[in-house]
């Protein structure tokens, strides 16, 4: 791992335990990062290192890679999967977005559905948003109980360890943009016609609940970052920002992780292709 990658980590990692407020992690900063150009220029070159590093992972064949991308409506969870796996095979690729609950979903429990989508071994799975809805919408928007609600955030974590136990490590980003810069996208879908049919009238209404939600959004950090499965808390009002972070812990994981292609039993020498 790379000093820059450390310094990353260090600084956008939720400690387990930690209460974060998300009014003190400005999401206009960029003082880990040098120019935007260059800064943009090193990100396409991870890019293409994460897919080395994927094709490590499919030929290994043993373990996965599970990417959470969670954030408010024009938080960037399509722009970062577009930049950061943009160089990444899709043979070794799974990306699930989870939309309102289907009624074949409601009619099991609510990690059913994400679970079914966890990514097979040798892969990287995203998630465009996830479970982590059930204790975001699900609570601001009063879907379910509160004391069920309340359930979840161990459900969740005991979840997720089992998941790591078994192979999968696990990367959470929370794309944290400020409430202006919010407002500046939604506009932005209005006034482009070739936008247009990202907005949907009801993103207003969840606007609306902004601070209910970035309430929501602690508690989940704070419950929910743990050794096994990180919460990192991405400052995303600079799209140049948000990518070249993401890429940089992405790509240091798979590092860390050190897949290996496999070694074969037979001798190469041993055959002559006619
Ligand atoms: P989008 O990501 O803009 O395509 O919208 C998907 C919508 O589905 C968002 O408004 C989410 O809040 C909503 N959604 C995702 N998961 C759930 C869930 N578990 N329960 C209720 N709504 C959800
Ligand atoms: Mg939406």
């Amino acid at each position: 791992m790379t000093d820059h990658e450390r310094a990353i980590i260090e600084r956008l990692r939720v400690k387990p335990g930690e209460h974060v407020r998300l009014k003190d992690r400005d999401p206009r900063d960029s003082s880990l990062f040098g120019a935007e150009q260059e800064t943009k220029t090193a990100t396409d070159a991870i890019a293409r290192d994460i897919d080395v590093l994927q094709d490590r992972l499919y030929a290994e064949g043993s373990r996965a890679l599970l990417v959470v991308l969670q954030g408010t409506d024009t938080s960037g969870k399509d722009g970062t999967i577009r930049t950061v796996f943009n160089a990444t095979g899709p043979l070794g690729v799974s990306v699930t977005a989870f939309g309102v609950p289907t009624t074949q979903e409601l009619a099991h429990d609510y990690l059913w559905r994400v679970h079914a989508a966890c990514p097979r071994r040798g892969t990287i799975g995203i998630f465009n948003r996830s479970h982590y809805e059930d204790v975001l919408i699900a609570k601001v928007r009063k879907l379910a109980p509160k004391e069920a609600v309340e359930q979840r955030y161990d459900q969740i974590n005991a979840f997720e360890r089992m998941l790591t136990e078994n192979g999968t490590t696990i990367l959470k980003f929370m794309l944290h943009i400020s409430n202006g810069e919010q407002k500046e996208r939604l506009q932005e879908r209005l006034d482009d016609p070739k936008k247009h049919w990202k907005f949907n009238p009801g993103d207003l209404e969840d606007r609306a609940f902004w601070n209910e939600y970035q309430e929501a959004y602690e508690t989940m950090l704070h419950r929910c970052s743990t050794q096994h499965a990180p919460w990192y808390v991405i400052p995303a009002d600079r799209k140049w920002v948000r990518n070249a972070a993401i890429a940089s812990i992405v790509k240091a994981t798979l590092e860390e992780m050190n897949p290996q292609y496999p070694k074969v039993s037979w001798n190469p020498d041993d055959f002559t292709i006619a």
